[in-house]
Parts: C-alpha cells; sequence; structure tokens
C-alpha cells in the first residue's frame, strides 16, 4: 500500500528544473503570508466529520510539511487551542484579523509538521491530495477517484508515505510531540 512517488511528491526534496521548490499562500486579508519551501511529506484529504466542522464543509485538505519549510513572510498568526478527536487538541494557526486558518498542528507531529490547508495556496491546485483519510464519514456525494489510496480511518505512515518522507519524518524524530 506505499504510495509510489504521486505526482506532488516525485520530486520531494529536489529541485524542480533547476528551481527551488516554492509555494506561497496566505488569508484573505493578505495580513499574514506565508511560504513553504519543501515538498509536502503527503498530502491529506480529511473526512472526518472535525474536518468537516472546522472547514464548515465536506473536508479538510492539508499538507504536511516540517515546519522550518513553512515560514511566515508577513504578519504574525494567533494560535487558537481547539478541541480534536484524540482529545489531544489541535493548534490552529490563525490570521488575527480575518480569522482564516492557515496551517494548524496536532499533536502527533507537536511544533515539528505544520498541516498546510492547501486552500490557503495561492496556487491550490498544485498540491492534489495523496491519501484520503476517515472516508468512513465521508459525506455521501462526495465521490472519491478510483484508485485513489483511502482509508476507513486513520493509517500506519511508515506502511504508507513514501521511501522519502519517511526519511524526513525519522530526522524529526526527537521533536514529534513536542510544541
Ligand atoms: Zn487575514
Ligand atoms: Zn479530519
Amino acid at each position: 500500500m506505499r504510495l509510489e512517488s504521486p505526482r506532488s511528491l516525485a520530486h520531494a526534496g529536489r529541485m524542480l528544473d533547476g528551481v527551488p521548490f516554492e509555494l506561497s499562500g496566505g488569508c484573505t486579508c493578505r495580513g499574514v503570508r506565508y511560504r513553504v519551501t519543501r515538498e509536502p511529506l503527503i498530502v491529506h484529504c480529511c473526512h472526518c466529520r472535525w474536518c468537516q466542522r472546522e472547514s464548515g464543509a465536506s473536508f479538510a485538505l492539508n499538507a504536511l510539511v516540517e515546519a522550518e519549510h513553512v515560514a511566515l513572510t508577513e504578519g504574525e498568526v494567533d494560535v487558537v487551542h481547539t478541541p480534536s478527536a484524540s482529545g489531544k487538541g489541535q493548534r490552529m494557526s490563525r490570521c488575527p484579523s480575518c480569522r482564516v486558518t492557515v496551517w494548524s498542528n496536532y499533536a502527533g507531529g507537536g511544533g515539528a509538521i505544520r498541516f498546510v490547508r492547501v486552500g490557503t495556496l495561492d496556487e491550490p491546485d498544485r498540491l492534489p491530495p495523496n491519501v484520503h483519510i476517515f472516508t468512513a464519514s465521508k459525506q455521501p456525494w462526495v465521490v472519491i477517484p478510483e484508485g485513489a489510496t483511502r482509508f476507513d480511518e486513520y493509517y500506519q505512515a511508515s506502511k504508507v508515505w513514501p521511501a522519502a518522507s519517511i526519511e524526513r519524518r525519522e530526522r524529526l524524530r526527537e521533536r514529534l510531540g513536542r510544541w
């Protein structure tokens, strides 16, 4: 079930045609701007009820990237503590003015992994999901493409992530779960 270089991960950690990987994004009022300088470890499309409620929509699209590769370039973020399904909470980084959440952190990754909200990128189309999770609670009209990697609930990264992403996560090991 391991992912084989899905399109958005095919160039993990490399230069793309000599140009370093870079994506920019920000909130609606443009008070907060950020830059992602590394290919995501993985992109989740989460269909859990918690993400549905937090987004007010049908799923959340999150690109998991090491915190040091997600840099604020404008403004500051307010960190809001929100309950999460695990009971350990989620910390959402929001624009202090327009309140859009640009990324969040969960207990598992702690401060080391930011879950960047793909919809806040200037070019969100560049990061389609690699896995669909919590599909047991997906809204029935949402049709997951045939052949897509999907899980009724969560999954074990060690069995699914591309080898390059596993290596990168290994390097974070000491910091995972810490704030
Ligand atoms: Zn804003
Ligand atoms: Zn979710």
